[in-house]
């Protein structure tokens, strides 16, 4: 706890930890990609509620059940049970250098929640990176989006095209869609983030956690752009 691990990169900075570090932005924002690429460069878990209940559903749990026809529609699921969730994993000993949510608060009783849990654990309190991306392209990001099944690798059919139609790179594997990115589902999902997410930009702006980035530029540039403000702040 406090201590300070030399960075990777060349500048020197350094990054504080722990990193208690939330990712927020539209669907299609790139919040996925970035959080598992700065938690594998920090060495801290990347915490996806969205890639947990989808093992959820894919495993077929009590919760899976509850929840696969409510995800497919594009819809949010109860805060009750996501909150159970996060509570659960961040109790885990690997959260203890910090972690990497990644669709985590998604609403206003979320962001209290997850105040409340961090404040009664002694954790500290979250910084908040805001990817912003223009409405056009984050349809064109989420309905051309394919997944590796296997190693979990993200492509995209118009902007990232794996070498091979339809084929993980890494893995050989076959890419899929996911149910949620067909075209009526990320109408559902865009409405949920207007109406249930978008109110906590201003609520961290307000209590001064908040640092906006550029998602429009290539992946490289917005990780950069995200590793300056984790030096930063
Ligand atoms: P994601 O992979 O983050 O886009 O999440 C996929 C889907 O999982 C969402 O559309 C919701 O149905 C559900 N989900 C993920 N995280 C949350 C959350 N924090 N609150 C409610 N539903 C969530
Ligand atoms: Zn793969």
């Amino acid at each position: 706890m406090g201590d300070e691990r030399p960075p990777e990169s060349p500048d020197g900075a350094v990054v504080k930890f722990p990193v208690l570090l939330v990712m927020l932005g539209a669907p299609g924002a790139g919040k996925g990609t970035q959080a598992r690429e700065i938690a594998n460069w920090l060495c801290v878990p990347h915490i996806s509620t969205g890639e947990m209940l989808r093992d959820a559903v894919e495993r077929g749990t009590v919760t899976g059940k509850r929840v696969r026809a409510i995800m497919e529609s594009g819809a949010l699921v109860p805060d009750d049970l996501v909150c159970t969730i996060v509570e659960q994993r961040l109790s885990q000993p690997d959260c203890e250098r910090g972690f990497i949510l990644d669709g985590f608060p998604r609403s206003v009783h979320q962001a209290l929640f997850l105040d409340g849990l961090l404040k009664s654990t002694h954790r500290g309190s979250v910084r908040v990176v805001n990817i912003r991306v223009d409405r056009d392209s984050v349809l064109k990001r989420l309905t051309g989006r394919r997944m590796c099944p296997k190693c979990g690798a993200i492509y995209n059919i118009y902007f990232n095209p794996p070498r091979r139609d339809s084929v993980c790179d890494l893995d050989g594997s076959s890419l899929v869609q996911r149910g949620d990115d067909t075209e009526e589902a990320v109408g559902t999902r865009l409405r949920e983030y207007e109406r249930q997410t978008k109110p906590l930009i201003e609520r961290y702006r307000h209590m001064g956690a908040l640092r906006a980035v550029d998602g429009n530029a290539d992946p490289k540039t917005v990780r950069e752009a995200i590793v300056r403000v984790l030096k930063a702040s």
